[in-house]
């Protein structure tokens, strides 16, 4: 079975399907499980009659793996999804996703600044017919004054610069009925925005608000770096305004360039300045220098992300799996630990 396409996975045999997936994106968490764990039990029980949790081990260094496969070994409810490295968060969300069987899956963050309490009202509007739910964010605790200055400046920007609605304030916490999972498994781009995607998709999408708590415990696992390409993947992903700005610097720089040429043969027709002038020759020369070592910038995001797709790597390498029906799951998965 090959990556590239999502695979297709059911439940295990003679096991009723559940009829909710959470997806959890676990990278370096150990701090947080032992009360992840509870908080989600807490959370789910009274909510629906049968669940799955799917822990996605995202190259984890410390005994997060550890942690996670005894409580599986206890609770049949526990699955885990172990990569052979670090794939980054969207991709670990994605292959939550592939695998996941609900009928509706709830994506959120590990570190329980996604409250598993507010499951409850996603499923509520989930009942009433919406395909996806998204949890916008009333609330941000816990985050740098920097970080939500530059996650309001983001969503603001992205809403102007695509055609597509994602909703501002909104990260991936959110749930999707079956049919809005499968059209999702369908985008098997390597760059990935999660939430652009999931609102790319369609159907009735709806919000339900919460308080964003913050992080239980632990650092957070997006440095700016990574903020920086998540957000080049953001606008990349979904707009080609960066592309129409290469134009437009081009333009501009051309029509400035034609009023200078004027300037200039009027200086060297009608009058007797020409040769000075040595200033205003280095400020041509480095400003379009400047516009076109942006544009070329600009071009070569593109092309990368042209490349990287062109390469039709998967997206992500399964080291192993915990809870999955290693039948169901095909040949080129390991089998289940022990
Ligand atoms: N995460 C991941 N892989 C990574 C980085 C983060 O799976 O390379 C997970 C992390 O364990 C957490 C979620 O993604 O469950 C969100 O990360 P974090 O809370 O650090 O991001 P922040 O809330 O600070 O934006
Ligand atoms: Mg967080």
């Amino acid at each position: 079975m090959s990556f590239a396409s999502a695979p297709s996975v059911g439940p295990r045999h003679g096991e009723q399907s559940p009829m909710l997936s959470v997806v959890l994106p676990i990278f370096n968490e150990e701090a947080i499980i032992p009360e992840l764990l509870r908080r989600l039990n807490s959370g789910l029980v009274d909510v629906v009659p049968a669940y799955e949790v799917i822990f996605v081990n995202d190259g984890s260094r410390d005994r997060s793996l550890e942690l996670l496969s005894t409580a599986a070994r206890k609770d049949p409810h526990l699955k885990i999804i172990n990569f052979s490295r670090n794939f980054g968060h969207q991709v670990a969300i994605t292959a939550g996703i592939d695998y996941s069987s609900g009928e509706a899956v709830v994506v959120m963050d590990a570190d329980l600044q996604d409250p598993p309490e507010a499951i409850s009202s996603l499923v509520e509007k989930w009942r009433e017919g919406f395909d996806v739910v998204y949890a916008v964010r009333s609330e941000r605790a816990g985050e740098s004054a920097f970080k939500r200055v530059t996650a309001a400046l983001f969503y603001r920007l992205l809403k102007r610069l695509t055609q597509i609605e994602i909703p501002a304030d909104v990260g991936d916490f959110r749930l999707m009925s079956r049919r809005a999972v499968e059209a999702f498994k369908s985008l098997r781009e390597r760059h990935r925005f999660v939430r652009g995607m999931v609102s790319w998709v369609g159907f009735r999408q709806t919000a339900v608000f919460y308080q964003r708590e913050a992080r239980y415990a632990g650092s957070t696992k997006y440095p700016l770096r990574k903020m920086m390409s998540f957000a080049m993947d953001g606008i990349a992903s979904f707009s080609f305004a960066p592309l129409h700005l290469a134009t437009y610097l081009g333009l501009g720089a051309a029509g400035m360039s034609f009023f200078y040429l004027v300037y200039a043969l009027w200086i060297r027709l009608f009058t007797d300045q020409a040769v000075t002038g040595w200033t205003s020759l280095m400020v041509a020369i480095l400003f379009v220098g400047g516009v076109q070592l942006i544009t070329l910038g600009i071009i070569g995001e593109y092309i990368g992300r042209i490349y990287d797709e062109i390469k039709q790597r998967p997206l992500y390498i399964v080291a192993d799996t915990v809870g999955f029906d290693p039948v169901v799951m095909g040949a080129s998965v390991e089998r289940e630990r022990p």
